[in-house]
């Protein structure tokens, strides 16, 4: 045995924390499309994008709204792409009933400005796991999107992702063996902590070691943690869960 084999869970696979400065940034929308009928792709431009820094396929920005009463509304946006070079930055919404950010993405024009703020930090997870299983919501997808391009050749990963219906699926370049499952709300229900794990329960995982990550409504994520954790007897210190919405509630971020 190597001795990487012999240390303990926590001692291996390191996943460490990058914090940088904030500052905040005024951007310029140069594209607007559906990817799917849901998912809106917003591509939006700054000189100021020069310095971004985003290191971690999780990153999050702020982007920043003009409340009712003057203050702004902040919500929180996962940089889907970044190039520096090309002075660009994508998003992607998930678009839902309502809500400052799903109404700023379905009114967004080319020309339109955002104001955005961050990332303040990246988690950096080592790309020396053995397999990846990433499990999320729509609002989930496009980290999983940037961690399914980020990772090298070869190594599992599977995604288990809910989503409305087939219509949603995204196609996702990737040099990694990507095993994707799809869990759909008009086949399989509206439940979907049920849904998510019954799906994950009819997965072979790879032998290894495996970091898994969770991101959806708090209560869904919760409930995936807990399944993750004390069902699955999965090590904690490879595994990342974070609510990144809440049911009923504007504005929620939660991590677990
Ligand atoms: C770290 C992090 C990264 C994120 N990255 C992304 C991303 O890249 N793309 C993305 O689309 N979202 C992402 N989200 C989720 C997004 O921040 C929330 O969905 C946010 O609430 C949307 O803001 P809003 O102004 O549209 O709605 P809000 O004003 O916040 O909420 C209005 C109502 O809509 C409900 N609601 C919020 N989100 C949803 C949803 N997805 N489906 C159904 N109902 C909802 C709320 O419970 C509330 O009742 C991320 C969240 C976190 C914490």
């Amino acid at each position: 045995m190597t001795d990487t084999q012999t240390a303990s869970p926590v001692a291996r696979h390191q996943i460490g924390r990058m914090r940088f400065d904030t500052r905040r940034r005024t951007l310029t929308v140069t594209s607007v499309a559906h990817l799917t009928p849901k998912m809106l792709r917003v591509t939006l431009t700054s000189p100021e994008l020069a310095d971004f820094d985003s290191r971690g396929a999780d990153d999050h920005i702020k982007l920043f709204f003009p409340g009712p009463d003057g203050q702004a509304l902040m919500r929180d946006y996962t940089p889907r792409a970044v190039s520096r070079a090309d002075r660009t930055l994508t998003l992607d919404f998930a678009l839902h009933d309502a809500g400052p950010a799903t109404a700023w993405a379905l009114g967004a024009k080319v020309g339109d400005t955002l104001e955005i703020g961050g990332p303040r930090g990246s988690m950096i997870v080592p790309d020396d796991f053995d397999w990846y299983l990433l499990i999320a919501d729509e609002t989930g997808l496009p980290a999983i999107g940037r961690r399914l391009e980020e990772l090298r050749a070869g190594v599992p990963v599977i995604t288990v992702v809910a989503i409305d219906s087939d219509a949603e699926r995204q196609t996702i370049e990737t040099k990694a063996h990507w095993t994707a499952h799809w869990v759909t709300r008009d086949r399989q229900g509206t439940d979907d902590a049920a849904t998510l794990r019954r799906a994950i329960e009819g997965i072979q995982l790879p032998p290894g070691d495996g970091y898994v990550w969770i991101a959806a409504e708090a209560t869904v994520a919760k409930a995936l943690r807990a399944f993750i954790l004390e069902d699955l007897k999965h090590p904690a210190a490879w595994m990342r869960a974070a609510g990144y919405w809440l049911r009923g509630e504007a504005g929620a971020h939660e991590n677990l």
